[in-house]
């Protein structure tokens, strides 16, 4: 299924190690490995003496300290959050409380539409909504700090408040969880949503940056051209689902089994949820379904019923 896009894997960054990845970028990574954070979150440093920090990442004591070492003798100004996942947003509060400095995002956390039963738990256990950001960022407006800016590019899908930052004068952007060298990301009802999701990779396939810095793994290289593989990814998975329907009504983990040959197991709840955000995309544009309301545990067919 994933033979499709050109997955780069190979990422040595120690966890605590400072490195710069472009001139006046560097990153450090937390050491929070996991089958969805991969190595770990990478928070990136932009700029000298007076910095922005992305994505603080998660609140971990010995990455809290590691990134404030890091900015030792500096004024961190900015701290900019792609989005309110639990591995992204809530080392914000600590660093602000450390530093004085500003919070900047699209958004607090929402879902990405109105809850079904059972799903507010389940939200809750990756969402940070703690975080409010000092600084709401529309989409297209730029923060200046010294030296350098940051443009927020709503890219929702991932979560409803996704923002990628695309730094002024360069080719570069910190893209978050929207784009990632070494894997495609998790989109999961009801904080992501497909629709939404396609609509901002085409909006990032159209965009003139060549690099991409993600949250998780290494860089994303000629990256227009990286982004248009994973659009033609899903629309390969939407097709997979389609030709499962074609021979007969199915529920999800039927789907499941049926599209991710060799998936690691402990993705499987993640592949549904996968799943799910095709189907209520199909649902909505009238081509699949639903016995009853679209949810993780609905049989799904062909037609508009
Ligand atoms: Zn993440």
């Amino acid at each position: 299924m994933t033979d499709d896009i050109p997955f780069d894997k190979t990422f040595d960054l120690a966890p605590g190690r400072v490195e710069e990845v472009a001139p006046g970028v560097r990153r450090i990574l937390c050491d929070n490995p996991s089958p969805f954070t991969f190595k770990g979150t990478v928070s990136y440093i932009v700029g000298r003496g007076r910095v922005a920090i992305i994505d603080p990442g998660p609140d971990d004591e010995r990455h809290i300290a590691a990134l404030l070492d890091a900015v030792r003798g500096e004024t961190v100004t900015h701290i900019f959050v792609t989005h309110t996942h639990r591995d992204h947003s809530p080392a914000a509060a600590r660093i602000k409380a450390a530093t004085g400095a500003v919070t900047v995002a699209e958004g607090p956390h929402r879902p990405a539409r109105s809850l079904n039963i059972g799903e507010a738990k389940r939200l809750d256990a990756s969402a940070d909504t703690d975080f409010r950001p000092d600084m709401p960022l529309p989409d297209g407006e730029a923060v200046s700090g010294a030296g350098w800016s940051l443009a927020g590019v709503a890219t929702p899908g991932h979560t409803a408040n996704h923002m990628a930052f695309a730094l002024g004068g360069t080719d570069l952007l910190f893209c978050g969880d929207h784009v990632m060298a070494w894997s495609t990301p998790v989109v999961a009802p009801p904080d992501g949503a497909m629709s939404d999701y396609m609509a901002s990779l085409r909006k990032l396939a159209g965009r003139i940056e060549t690099v991409y810095f993600p949250g998780h793994g290494g860089a994303v290289r000629d990256a227009p051209r990286f982004v248009e593989r994973y659009i033609r990814h899903r629309e390969g998975r939407e097709a997979s689902i389609l030709r499962r329907l074609d021979k007969g009504a199915a529920d999800i983990p039927t789907l499941v089994r049926a599209i991710y040959i060799g998936l690691d197991p402990r993705l499987t709840g993640a592949a549904g949820l996968s799943v799910l955000a095709h189907l209520e995309d199909l649902v909505a544009r009238g081509i699949v379904t639903a016995d009853g309301e679209p949810s993780i545990a609905a049989t799904y067919r062909l037609g508009s019923g």
